[in-house]
């Protein structure tokens, strides 16, 4: 018996990206095929306090999930061509992970102009600040928690990208909660934080 090994994925008729034959919901962006509605949608907005948060309380881990989520963002909405998993690992990689860096900030910066928003930020500087801020987390206890402000220079790109997915996704709420599992990132970081703030200013 010959199996069939044609057509085992079919075109997303939402975002156009290639899925799996069976699927009933798009991996990508969320959309039910078999005819229900998506009860809940929301924009690619993100509060600036919550990547404060998150990136604070995870000593800057989430920081390379931010740059994750925004090729995610732009894959599914550009219907673009690349993985934003292997971006994220190269983000992990000296130099390369400077230029993947840079690149995403020139990225987010075109969009912006393209889109008429008016704020907007150098990604040169951008790039320079994550950079010293990073140097920063060498020092010793207790100036290290100075390269936890690395979330700084990420919250003026957000601010542009915020202003960008309101203007793209017109009329789609965005998220105010934090999800499950950022919740649990809170909570466990938290103590983390607490702790650790404990152990370098107390004798
Ligand atoms: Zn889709």
């Amino acid at each position: 018996m010959e199996e069939k090994i044609l057509h085992t994925t079919k075109r997303c008729p939402f975002c156009a990206n290639e899925i799996h034959l069976e699927a009933i919901k798009c991996q990508y962006c969320n959309e039910f095929l078999d005819g229900r509605i998506r009860v809940e949608q929301f924009s690619n907005v993100q509060p600036i306090w919550q990547l404060i948060i998150l990136s604070i309380l995870t000593c800057g881990l989430y920081d390379i999930y931010w740059f994750y989520r925004n090729w995610k963002h732009f894959k599914v909405h550009h219907k673009l061509n690349i993985s934003p998993t292997w971006r994220t690992v190269g983000l992990l990689i000296p130099l390369v992970g400077l230029v993947q860096t840079h690149r995403q900030l020139k990225y987010i910066r075109h969009l912006a102009k393209e889109a008429g928003i008016e704020k907007s930020f150098s990604p040169r500087m951008i790039l320079i600040s994550l950079m010293i801020f990073d140097l920063l987390s060498l020092l010793p206890v207790p100036y290290w928690f100075l390269s936890l402000f690395s979330v700084w220079p990420l919250t003026v790109v957000q601010r542009v990208l915020n202003s960008y997915w309101e203007k793209e996704q017109h009329g789609i709420p965005s998220r105010t909660k934090l999800s499950k599992w950022e919740i649990a990132i809170v909570m466990m970081g938290g103590i983390i934080f607490i702790l650790g703030l404990i152990g370098t200013f107390l004798p």
